[in-house]
């Protein structure tokens, strides 16, 4: 038997007497078992060890001494000084070794945890500032729709003003200035005399002048068809919220049609009987 099977064989008879409890019969059963396969035990101490460990666990009376040295062991089988010796041993150290290793992959797992751990960290803080993005967002999202509308569509309105007769392009100004304040941001800017029909301004209030001419009766085309004079007025609206503009006309009675953005509820390219 060569010096390197039996260190081995001593190793293992070490480890198996500190590592089990040889009153158990399923353990030493266990061990003689796998024994039987590996034949590891194979010198006088293995042989030894084999027939001290059965004993023990049947109870069969033995000598109780180290089953390497002979002299009296305190576990019955190795005593300490030679379960010292062998653990010490070069060839034991070398063995136990792989088991620092084991340490150090431990160390390396536990390091890989931490870098586990770091990803959650950074997946949490991840999250938060997500969180605080899609709240901000929300936030930003309520202002929007809390804000007042950019050009909102001007509702359909007609002139609450009675209609009074003007002579010339002055006091036409003037009469579009009572639905038109300057001070809710209208600016009121006279354009020109042109012509128009004078059906368009005897219509109703609020109707629309291109909408009636498609549905008139051709007896109704007749008076509709002449031509009134108008002074026409260019209408515009600023205010933070709102930039239209459209135009006006108003004839010498003093009755006024407006189409245009600033009328955007309706067609603001139609016309719109308003006073
Ligand atoms: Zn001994």
């Amino acid at each position: 038997m060569d010096d390197e099977k039996l260190k081995q064989e001593l190793f293992y008879m070490v480890r198996l007497t500190s590592k089990y409890d040889f009153k158990r019969m399923d353990v030493v059963e266990g061990i003689l078992r796998l024994e039987n396969e590996r034949r590891i035990l194979d010198s006088v101490f293995g042989r030894r060890f084999k027939t001290r460990i059965f004993d023990i666990a049947a109870e069969v009376a033995h000598d109780g001494n180290c089953v390497i040295c002979g002299q009296p062991a305190e576990n019955q089988v190795i005593c300490n000084h030679c379960m010292e010796t062998i653990t010490e041993s070069d060839y034991a150290q070398a063995r136990i070794k792989p088991d620092k290793n084991k340490i150090k992959i431990n160390l390396n797992i536990l390091k890989h945890i931490t870098k586990q751990n770091l990803k959650k960290v950074i997946q949490y803080i991840l999250i938060v500032c997500l969180s605080v993005a899609f709240i901000i967002q929300l936030w930003i999202m309520k202002l929007w729709f809390t804000m007042p509308e950019i050009n909102p569509l001007e509702k359909p309105r007609v002139s609450s003003y009675e209609q009074i007769p003007v002579a010339d392009e002055t006091e036409a100004k003037s009469q579009l200035a009572l639905d038109f304040p300057e001070e809710e941001g209208y600016t009121i800017t006279y354009g020109r005399t042109d012509t128009d029909y004078t059906g368009r301004f005897l219509i109703d209030k609020g109707a629309c002048c291109e909408e009636v001419e498609d549905s008139l009766r051709e007896d109704q085309r007749y008076d509709y068809y002449f031509s009134d004079d108008v002074y026409v007025f260019y209408i515009s609206l600023n205010t933070d919220t709102a930039a239209k503009v459209g135009l006006a006309e108003i004839n010498n009675n003093g009755a006024i049609l407006i189409m245009g953005s600033f009328n955007d509820g309706r067609n603001p390219n139609y016309r719109y009987r308003f006073r």
